[in-house]
């Protein structure tokens, strides 16, 4: 069930308004990698302002969504914070009229018929890191062995390391 939102309707009376949703996850429809859990929900922040033909949205989220981390493969809670601001406008942008603003525009299909949910979901990917990591330290999988280096500690490297050394040779010959 997507939140739609008549942008027109809401800044009728104030050219201002301040909105809160609570959004559960499971509706934003987010891809694969992130773990949506039963009942948890996103808490989103909107500022709505209209300037002409533009409305000018602030969205504002700090929450927690849990992702596998990219070395240990391990479930964990991303933060996921961010405030950003983002001009619709219905005009539709003239090619020598790109400038380094474009980037923050998008075009308004329909004032009366802002689909919220799109928003939230496009906003929550670009502003998750690059990086997953469960903490900044995480040792990862050995890729050897497999085992997880944060819970267990394993021979490999040193073995592969020594195996792959020329004294190796040298202590077969000694043999
Ligand atoms: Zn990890
Ligand atoms: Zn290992």
């Amino acid at each position: 069930m997507n939140i739609y939102l008549n942008l027109k309707e809401e800044l009728r009376i104030d050219p201002y308004r301040e909105l809160v949703f609570h959004i559960p996850l499971s509706q934003l429809e987010l891809p694969e990698d992130y773990i949506v859990v039963d009942g948890e929900e996103v808490k989103v922040n909107l500022h709505l302002l209209k300037n002409k033909d533009e409305y000018i949205i602030t969205i504002s989220v700090d929450t927690h969504i849990k992702m596998r981390c990219d070395r240990c493969l391990a479930e964990y809670p991303q933060r996921i914070s961010f405030s950003e601001s983002v001009i619709f406008t219905k005009k539709v942008a003239k090619h020598n009229e790109l400038s380094e603003e474009e980037l923050h525009t998008e075009y308004l299909e329909d004032e009366e018929d802002f689909n919220l949910n799109q928003f939230v979901r496009e906003e929550i990917i670009v502003n998750t890191p690059m990086k997953l990591l469960c903490r900044t330290d995480c040792r990862g999988l050995c890729p050897f062995c497999g085992v997880d280096k944060n819970i267990k500690e394993c021979d490999c490297e040193r073995r592969i390391w020594k195996e792959a050394s020329p004294f190796s040779k040298l202590q077969r010959l000694i043999k």
